[in-house]
């Protein structure tokens, strides 16, 4: 991908959005509009509808009828997964303008937004179209006059709320498996990344899904997204974002059709570093990218950085050094290595949790502040903060920025305690040469994913779930079609 292309997406106008349902693009039911402004430089970048309750409900509404006519669920599998097939490489097709569009809504630098955003929702896209003909049934082990049969069914209507932070990425994994499983989808984009998402669901119409089966309503969290939560006739809710939500909508589900909830949360991942780590300069790098890649905004991002005492200063040095070194601007330059703070908000609360580390103890080693602030963009300088208490709060709360915390340890028990000692379990890593201790920390830290002289970077064959407070169910993975499918049995008289 060169510069130029890039650039010549970069002055667009964008058209306005609106909701999608029953394959038609609707205003909001009281024609109400919101701002949609760009991280890049603060200015608006175009509007999108606020939606109603009542939109929500209508949207809900169309995916129930689509799901009971069958339009989707009653196609032949090999029917199903060609339009999944064709949505992909539509996706692909369409990859450049999906990324641009993506960023100048999100902020994500462009190298990694290409990746993880258009590439990684085709990729997801194709894995679940092409899995969905290859799940079967059973038949259980029944004295010989019965037969038992245990079907796999599609559970309805799927309500998906996702986050701002890779809303192609994220909002593929809940879409995959749910479309592939036959249930027809609403789903609810985040406020401050809206766009990319939209136009991806516009490419599934013109792959053939039928209208009805995909829908989606935009707007704020604290209404539409309720007004799923809500539902009496959504069957499951699958969410990715913040721990105060996520127990919201389990509240919903409780006071509602007790659905399904799956939850994938937030996390304050561990990154593990030995003495013997097999070569102290790339783990040092890895460290530095674990956490600093699209400004911290990555669920499994390793905001906590665990370095044995033995080697804690230089281990710290030439992590700084690299940070210092991660250009930080633009996003939609190819150069840029860290892009922009999603919002003004997020931003804010970012610096507020600096502020708390040096007062409780802490010590910054580089960066701390906003930078840029000339471009009228929402920019961080990758920061370090050295003698982090477990318990202080840079240790126990997700910060989701570009903040890392580091703690030194002394062997591998220490390192065990502390990588366990908050409310979260999503991610982590360990860097040694010593293959025991590897193993051993692998089945002692408590965690959805550990990583073992590496960082990052699992692709659609293992699942992604967290523990504790960083959720339950998973995402990827052929065990993510799990949350979209029903177990029935007949037991069947001879
Ligand atoms: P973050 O703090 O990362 O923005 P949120 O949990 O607030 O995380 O946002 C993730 C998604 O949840 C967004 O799509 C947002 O609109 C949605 N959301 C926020 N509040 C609610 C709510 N009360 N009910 C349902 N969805 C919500």
């Amino acid at each position: 991908m060169d510069q130029s292309s890039i650039d010549g997406l970069r002055a667009h106008p964008v058209a306005e959005r609106f909701h999608l349902i029953e394959g038609k693009h609707v205003p909001a039911s009281d024609g109400g509009q919101m701002d949609v402004l760009s991280p890049i430089d603060g200015q608006v970048l175009t509007r999108m509808a606020r939606g109603t309750v009542q939109d929500m409900q209508a949207a809900i509404a169309s995916a129930r009828a689509a799901f009971e006519d069958r339009r989707w669920a009653g196609q032949p599998p090999a029917a199903r997964k060609k339009v999944l097939l064709k949505w992909a490489d539509l996706i692909e097709a369409h990859a450049l303008e999906l990324a641009v569009l993506g960023v100048r809504d999100n902020g994500t630098e462009i190298a990694m937004a290409l990746k993880a955003e258009p590439g990684s929702a085709a990729g997801t896209i194709r894995y679940y179209a092409e899995a969905l003909d290859k799940i079967y049934g059973e038949i259980a082990p029944t004295p010989g006059d019965v037969l038992g049969l245990i079907h796999k069914e599609p559970v309805g209507v799927v309500g998906a709320i996702v986050p701002w932070n890779f809303p192609l990425m994220i909002g593929a994994w809940k879409l995959g498996p749910a479309l592939a499983m036959g249930n027809s989808v609403v789903l609810k984009p985040a406020e401050t990344a809206s766009l990319s998402l939209m136009r991806m669901l516009d490419l599934a119409l013109e792959a053939g899904l039928p209208p009805g089966v995909l829908n989606a309503v935009t707007g704020e969290g604290a209404v539409v997204g309720e007004a799923m939560g809500l539902s009496m006739d959504v069957d499951v809710l699958v969410f990715t974002g913040s721990g105060a939500t996520g127990r919201r909508l389990m509240e919903y589900a409780a006071r509602s059709n007790m659905k399904r909830v799956y939850l994938e949360l937030g996390g304050k991942s561990p990154n593990i570093i030995f003495a013997d780590a097999p070569d102290l300069h790339e783990a040092a790098k890895v460290a530095a990218t674990g956490i600093f890649r699209n400004a911290g905004q990555v669920c499994v991002a390793g905001s906590r950085l665990l370095v044995e005492a033995s080697i804690h200063d230089d281990f710290v040095a030439d992590v700084a050094r690299i940070s210092e070194g991660m250009r930080v601007g633009d996003p939609l330059s190819l150069e840029t290595a860290i892009g922009a703070i999603n919002s003004e908000a997020q931003l804010k609360q970012n610096l507020g949790f600096v502020d708390t580390a040096l007062a409780e103890g802490g010590e910054i080693v580089t960066g701390g502040q906003r930078i840029l602030e000339e471009t009228g963009g929402y920019f961080m300088a990758p920061t370090i903060v050295t003698g982090v208490r477990p318990d202080a709060t840079l240790a126990q709360k997700e910060v989701f920025g570009p903040v890392l915390g580091v703690t030194a340890f002394d062997g591998d028990a220490e390192a065990v305690r502390i990588a366990n000692s908050t409310v979260y379990g999503l991610a982590g890593a360990v860097w040694t040469s010593n293959l025991s201790r590897a193993h051993r920390m692998v089945r002692n830290v408590r965690t959805g994913v550990m990583h073992v002289n590496t960082y990052g970077g699992s692709d659609a064959t293992v699942p992604l779930g967290g523990v504790g407070q960083s959720g339950n169910g998973h995402d990827k993975s052929l065990h993510a079609l799990e949350k979209y499918i029903n177990l029935k049995t007949a037991w069947i008289k001879l």
